[in-house]
């Protein structure tokens, strides 16, 4: 998989605001917030989107979204909601894998 400013992010050669790490994930603040609380949530697997995910990647998927639940409690959100783009018909822009996690403000539905 080609770098991305997300792979940069993991290897610290670029700066992030990271509020949580550990051997499998990431999650840091999303630098262009589209709510009160906005952050993202990575697997350090080089994955370039979800649909790329196997069977081998159960637990990796999984524990993203307890990464999730764990800052989201951590950020004070009881109420908050999760968003994967997959493709760029989609509004992917970073080809990394990312869970964006918003809270803080109310959401409608359907998405736009
Ligand atoms: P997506 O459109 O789903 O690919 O979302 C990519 C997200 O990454 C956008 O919300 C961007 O604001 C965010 N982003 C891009 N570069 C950075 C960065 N250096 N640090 C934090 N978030 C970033």
């Amino acid at each position: 998989m080609a770098e991305t400013i997300f792979s940069k992010i993991i290897s610290k050669e670029i700066p992030a605001d990271i509020l949580y790490e550990d051997d499998m994930a990431l999650a840091f603040r999303d630098v262009n917030p589209q709510a009160p609380v906005h952050f993202l949530v990575i697997p350090k697997k080089p994955l370039e989107k979800l649909s790329d995910a196997q069977a081998e990647d159960q637990a990796l998927l999984g524990h993203l979204l307890l990464v999730a639940n764990r800052v989201a409690a951590e950020e004070g959100l009881s109420d908050f909601r999760l968003n994967v783009n997959n493709g760029a018909g989609a509004s992917q822009t970073v080809f990394h894998l990312h869970v964006h996690v918003l809270g803080g403000r109310p959401f409608s539905w359907p998405p736009g």
